[in-house]
């Protein structure tokens, strides 16, 4: 879905109508000759239009302008922290605060959507297309420090997993239907075999998934059998994409034991 934009003129447009509840923002170039775009966000809170970003050109401005408006999608999701219920915020991220620490060397840097960039405002806030291409960002890189948790689901966290290719479903869902056929046992324990049963009927084509422990322990360990079969990835589709797919649940699932580990000491 695209934005509505309205007003477009040389050098100038608006997302949204003004004085509407639509209205978003403009962006403006502010050269006589050349190209050196600002992006002026609606801030509904404040009623003022505030400075978000400044973009090379009108398409990379707009661009950032519809992500933070939430009309088109960043492909990151916000790192803030909700509570155990809801786990970590489902909103799409519009922009990175980030702090490079003197002390450690390393960067702090944190993925946030609008209602939620307010977190750490000491920290320099860029819009998320600014900061992936001056530093580069890649969704496998914006984990969060201990895995990004879910809603509960009957008393038990869930744990996102990203599915972000048309193969990774099918793939997975094709490996707990081979492993279930097997004779000899890919499981050691009924619950993993149950959780593997249902999994191949109610795992989406879509992301992302919110799976338990149990859940993700199941899938990895059907993954590996079928890996250490055949010595890699295999089945229709992308490769690398099945490779993504088989990491990040084994990070889910390596965080999810590290956290019952932690509640049960
Ligand atoms: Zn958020």
């Amino acid at each position: 879905m695209m934005g509505n934009w309205t007003d477009s003129r040389d050098g100038f447009a608006r997302l949204g109508t003004e004085y509407t509840p639509d209205y978003r923002g403009y962006v403006i170039n502010v050269r006589d000759e050349g190209e050196d775009w600002y992006v002026y966000a609606w801030d509904e809170r404040n009623g003022v239009t505030a400075y978000l970003a400044r973009a090379a050109t009108e398409n990379a401005a707009r661009e950032i302008l519809e992500i933070h408006a939430g009309i088109r999608r960043s492909g990151f999701l916000c790192e803030a922290w909700v509570s155990e219920e809801v786990g970590h915020c489902p909103e799409d991220a519009t922009g990175v605060r980030w702090l490079d620490s003197e002390r450690t060397g390393k960067r702090v840097r944190l993925l946030f959507c609008p209602a939620h960039s307010h977190i750490f405002s000491a920290l320099t806030w860029d819009p998320i297309s600014t900061y992936r291409d001056e530093w580069g960002i890649e969704p496998e890189a914006s984990r969060i420090i201990g895995g990004r948790r879910g809603p509960v689901r009957e008393g038990e966290p869930t744990w996102v997993v990203m599915v972000d290719h048309a193969c990774q479903a099918p793939y997975v869902r094709s490996t707990l239907r081979r492993a279930l056929a097997k004779t000899e046992p890919t499981w050691s324990d009924t619950d993993y075999v149950n959780a593997a049963r249902s999994l191949v009927f109610k795992l989406p084509d879509h992301g992302p998934w919110y799976l338990t422990r149990v859940e993700l322990h199941t899938i990895r360990i059907a993954l590996e059998r079928r890996r250490a079969r055949y010595g890699r990835f295999t089945g229709p589709g992308n490769y690398e994409a099945h490779e993504v797919i088989a990491q990040r649940i084994t990070w889910a699932s390596e965080y999810a034991i590290r956290r019952r580990q932690q509640d049960l000491s």
